[in-house]
């Protein structure tokens, strides 16, 4: 069975399903070395295990992952309005984007959110001719002046405001991050084009 986190500080109520990070984000990514999903509570065994185990669930039985998300979500006691992807971990392939997408499908009523750097499935899934259902928001996560995304389909970004260099490539325009999103939501909001700026951990 697929853990489902309702722990999470920034989350707050909001639950979330977690995967190891650094294994299913891009390649060389530019954040790895300082990676918040290492730190703090990211560390305790129990919670390393949850990871993990999430993960091997899904290459064990990619549906059943789906189908344990899925109920976790809505199973006739308990419907969650707001869901997000992965507060730690990446989509991890193609298959499992199309899980993603058909989870949105099938739940119209629950409103999820996903930040990504791995911008080619979700491009190449467009590119295609798949179409994201209006309740799946998918955030493309950006970082230094030197991280460049490939944005073709204007997804909105989330950009990283750092203590110790300038970030030029953050829009005036980006929305704060106020650090609860039970009570700002925005990021389930948040259209195509327009961008978020988190501060640096
Ligand atoms: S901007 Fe709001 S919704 Fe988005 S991550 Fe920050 S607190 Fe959460």
């Amino acid at each position: 069975m697929v853990k489902i986190s309702t722990t999470n500080s920034k989350l707050g109520v909001i639950p979330s399903v977690n995967l190891p990070p650094i294994v299913t984000c891009r390649r060389n990514c530019p954040c790895a070395r300082d990676c918040y999903a290492t730190k703090g509570r990211y560390r305790f065994q129990n919670v390393q295990d949850s990871l993990h185990h999430n993960l091997r669930e899904y290459f064990a039985n990619p549906d059943q992952y789906f189908e344990d998300v899925k109920f976790a979500i809505n199973n006739g006691m308990v419907s969650y309005l707001y869901f997000r992807w992965h507060a730690a971990g990446d989509f991890v392939d193609g298959r499992y984007f199309k899980g993603v997408i058909k989870v949105a499908e099938e739940l119209p009523a629950t409103s999820f959110l996903a930040f990504t750097k791995k911008f080619e499935i979700v491009n190449g899934f467009i590119h295609n001719g798949g179409v994201i259902p209006e309740n799946l928001h998918i955030v493309f996560s950006a970082w230094g002046d030197d991280f460049k995304i490939k944005n073709p389909y204007h997804f909105p970004v989330a950009y990283v405001r750092f203590k110790d260099k300038e970030n030029k490539t953050i829009p005036t325009t980006a929305a704060e991050c106020s650090g609860d999103c039970t009570h700002c939501l925005q990021c389930w909001n948040i259209k195509n084009g327009q961008s978020v700026v988190f501060n640096k951990h």
